[in-house]
């Protein structure tokens, strides 16, 4: 890929490792002509299902949401870049593995909040508050009161 800097065509890569448990590479490269450095990362892309909604209607599944949404949930807690690049690839990956072209969104729910509950607490309830809004507000509060206890 061109220089982010200055545009030159030619970059050498200086360092390349896996990250988010092999499943991406990160590669620092140099750009020949003016040296500043950058990184890259680099993931396969494979056919996610898409999304049905409640109201029936589909939409193609975005990671971007996704990663959004997860960081929107995790904003000011102590859990790193790193380990919300990996629940996003683990959560990618666990919804390849229904199989199915097309996942009910209830679902992504579903595997977000399990995902945000192994992460981080906090997290977690505050994704199930707006997420479940009020559908389930009994199990909502039995969570809180579980957090209370430690
Ligand atoms: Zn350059």
């Amino acid at each position: 890929m061109f220089c982010p800097f200055c545009s030159a065509q030619e970059t050498k890569v200086i360092d390349s490792r896996l990250v988010a448990e092999g499943h991406q590479v990160r590669r620092r490269r140099e750009c020949l002509e003016c040296h500043e450095r950058f990184t890259t990362f680099e993931s396969a892309e494979l056919v996610m299902p898409r999304v049905i909604k409640r109201d029936g209607s589909r939409e193609p599944f975005n990671e971007d949401k996704l990663r959004a949404g997860l960081q929107r949930a995790l904003e000011k807690r102590p859990v790193s870049t790193e380990k919300v690049e990996q629940c996003v690839l683990s959560l990618k990956s666990q919804l390849r593995a229904t199989g199915e072209r097309e996942v009910e969104s209830e679902l992504l729910g579903t595997l977000i909040m399990n995902a945000l509950k192994e992460l981080d607490k906090v997290a977690y309830v505050r994704f199930a508050s707006v997420y479940r809004s009020f559908e389930d507000i009994r199990e909502f509060g039995e969570e809180i009161a579980r957090l209370g206890e430690k």
